[in-house]
């Protein structure tokens, strides 16, 4: 494991398990994967497209752990996941919209912190560490719309990480204003390659997800402004 903050903050995190001699196996470290993967080559969103906004949760306590879990407010993506999203917002610019990023790149080490941390009834909603998840592939990105004109994130059926049936792209709740904008992110996103995720109206894959490994590299050593 890398002696990083998050690594030490895992650490402390399974420490309480072994203490009371639990006979739970503990996963210490990213899956091992066979097989041919594309080099990485992780990119700035914001280097391709300034006009992208960040809304950086995770580098927040506003997010599911209550506190930061990232060390500074920056997301990522592998080159043609992140190619794929300027062109995304390119279109959507075109009827006023723009993406309002979340999330792209996730160490695995932040994974397995949101899987320790959620109740068995909800692992819906965090991805299994013992499988890695498509953000840790860098080929996940979590994110919404924000309106040109004022500015601000649009309204959908639920607020993002929402735990609940409302997160479903399938939901049939909310306002129509609601859907509707939910449905428009979506067509935007299929139309550039991505998949959105059955129970996370915010959580799209891109296509080659499958082709890039599993990565446990912390932001600090990406480098910066790449292009
Ligand atoms: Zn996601």
């Amino acid at each position: 494991m890398r002696k990083t903050l998050l690594g030490l903050a895992l650490v402390a995190a399974l420490l309480p398990a072994a203490a009371a001699g639990q006979a739970t196996v503990q996963i210490l470290g990213p899956p091992h994967e066979t097989g041919e993967f594309l080099k990485p080559d992780l990119v700035e969103i914001v280097a391709l497209d300034p006009t992208i906004h960040l809304d950086i949760r995770y580098a927040t306590p506003n997010n599911l752990a209550g506190r930061p879990v990232y060390p500074e407010a920056r997301a990522f993506l592998q080159r043609p996941a992140a190619e794929a999203l300027v062109r995304v917002d390119a279109a959507l610019k075109k009827i006023g919209y723009g993406l309002l990023v979340f999330d792209g790149y996730r160490p695995w080490s932040v994974t397995k912190v949101f899987w320790d941390m959620t109740p068995p009834d909800k692992r819906e909603f965090v991805a299994d560490p013992a499988k890695g998840s498509k953000h840790n592939r860098g080929c996940a990105v979590d994110l919404s719309l924000y309106s040109i004109s004022t500015g601000r994130e649009v309204a959908m059926p639920s607020v993002y990480d929402e735990m609940s049936p409302r997160a479903y792209p399938s939901f049939t709740g909310g306002t129509a204003a609601e859907r509707d904008a939910r449905d428009l992110l979506r067509r935007a996103m299929e139309a550039e390659g991505f998949t959105v995720e059955p129970n996370e109206w915010w959580h799209f894959n891109y296509r080659d997800w499958a082709r890039y490994s599993i990565l446990n590299v912390p932001f600090s050593e990406i480098a910066r402004s790449r292009r």
